[in-house]
């Protein structure tokens, strides 16, 4: 079965860094696919979780899964990414992971507002992947949702203009050009 990494990113303060892998084998253990199946306790994580899906329609038909590097077979690979999707036949596995290490989720999970709408906008880039969305596509949506949540007021405009400058200062991933 192979499985693959199709987004590696970092956000460290004022500087988001984002890097794209194209085909990284992610063996999960048996432990990490167990947690798949049940439901987290409510966890700080699983809560920030909670805070960002308040953010993305309710019609979503894929789930987030926290994964402790921990308890992978590969922690350092885990560890590398903020979030990621895996491959699956033709598709791809209607889930979105997170790492339960990266500092965007411990962030949010530490209650800092702005860092739970990055989380959201990091679920929208990932969940356009998960639709067969291109990076450029998956970028887009994030650009807009972002540009929403300023638009209402939910994220202050200073903010909002931040980040969105910093989304065009990263160069287009490699993933998009390997895998299309
Ligand atoms: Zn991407």
């Amino acid at each position: 079965m192979t499985r693959s990494i199709r987004t590696l990113r970092t956000l460290d303060g004022a500087r988001i860094v984002l890097w794209t892998l194209a085909t990284v084998a992610l063996p999960l253990s048996d432990h990490a696919r167990a947690s798949e199946t049940r439901r987290l306790p409510q966890t700080p994580e699983r809560r920030a979780v909670d805070a960002a899906l308040q953010y993305i329609p309710a019609s979503r038909d894929w789930e987030v899964v926290v994964i402790d590097p921990e308890f992978a077979a590969d922690p350092a690979a885990i560890r590398a990414l903020d979030a990621f999707t895996v491959r699956e036949g033709a598709g791809f596995r209607k889930k979105v992971y997170l790492n339960r290490e990266s500092r965007i989720l411990q962030e949010a999970a530490k209650g800092v507002d702005f860092y739970v709408k990055v989380l959201a906008a990091l679920l929208v880039h990932e969940a356009e992947h998960l639709k067969g969305g291109t990076e450029s596509a998956a970028r887009r949506a994030e650009r807009q949702f972002i540009q929403d949540l300023m638009a209402h007021g939910v994220v202050p405009t200073e903010d909002g203009l931040r980040y969105l400058a910093l989304l065009r200062l990263q160069p287009e991933g490699p993933h998009d050009r390997s895998d299309r």
